[in-house]
């Protein structure tokens, strides 16, 4: 394997990508990028400043006005929209459901395709997303398609929040994943789908331990071309 690489991790909401990404990462010393942040901003930005999410057409025009960016904090990414660091903003189920709107939006996905390709410029890094595998980094090293039952999926994601001190149902939660995965799968633009490549890991069952222990079997056999 080249000594820079790159390693694609795509699947549904709540399927515990960033959790094993940002460990495999740390593992593998490469930065690990979280793109549903910078989908999360761009649709803060929409709420903010009362651009209707029904409507595509304005969102693509606000679409510049919202500058995202990505910094580190040691290992941690942070993320910021117009200079503010807007981080601890991104989870609310609003938000979530906000995300999923923009990133139907053409001029969203390019500005934001583009900048994550800019970020990944000379490094080795872990993404997780919904389009790395197909669009960001069709030539990634290696590919996962994460995924797990929904309502595992739902449990986890109420688990997270309510971990923060959110106030959210689960019936909210299951309302949310539904709505989202829906948009994500059929949207028309780079909708979310594992890539031809990619393996196909249903955590539905597996502690992270045992993902990392899954994942650091296939990277070593990649890493040694086998
Ligand atoms: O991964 P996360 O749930 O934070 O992503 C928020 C939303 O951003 C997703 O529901 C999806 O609509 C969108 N997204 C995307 N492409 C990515 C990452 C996220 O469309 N690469």
């Amino acid at each position: 394997m080249s000594k820079v690489f790159s390693v694609a991790i795509d699947g549904p909401v709540g399927a515990g990508k960033s959790c094993v990404a940002k460990k495999v990462a740390e593992r593998l010393n490469a930065a690990y990028l979280d793109t549903g942040a910078m989908y999360r901003a761009v649709g803060l930005y929409m709420l903010e400043n009362g651009v209707s999410l029904e409507d595509g057409a304005a969102i693509a025009e606000n679409a510049g006005k919202a500058r995202v960016d990505v910094r580190y904090e040691g290992r941690e990414q942070r993320t910021y929209l117009n200079g503010r660091d807007v981080t601890g903003e991104l989870r609310r189920p609003e938000v979530s459901l906000a995300s999923s709107a923009v990133a139907k939006v053409h001029a969203v996905r390019e500005a934001l395709v583009n900048r994550q390709r800019e970020l990944a410029r000379g490094i080795s890094l872990v993404m997780d997303g919904r389009d790395i595998g197909t669009v960001v980094f069709p030539n990634a090293e290696m590919k996962i398609f994460m995924t797990a039952d929904p309502e595992v999926r739902a449990r986890r994601r109420y688990d997270e929040l309510l971990a923060k001190g959110d106030s959210v149902s689960l019936e909210e939660i299951w309302a949310n994943i539904v709505a989202r995965d829906k948009a994500d799968m059929t949207r028309a633009i780079s909708p979310l789908r594992q890539a031809d490549d990619a393996v196909v890991l249903d955590n539905s069952h597996m502690t992270v331990e045992e993902q990392m222990t899954w994942f650091m079997e296939r990277f070593d056999r990649i890493a040694c071309g086998r």
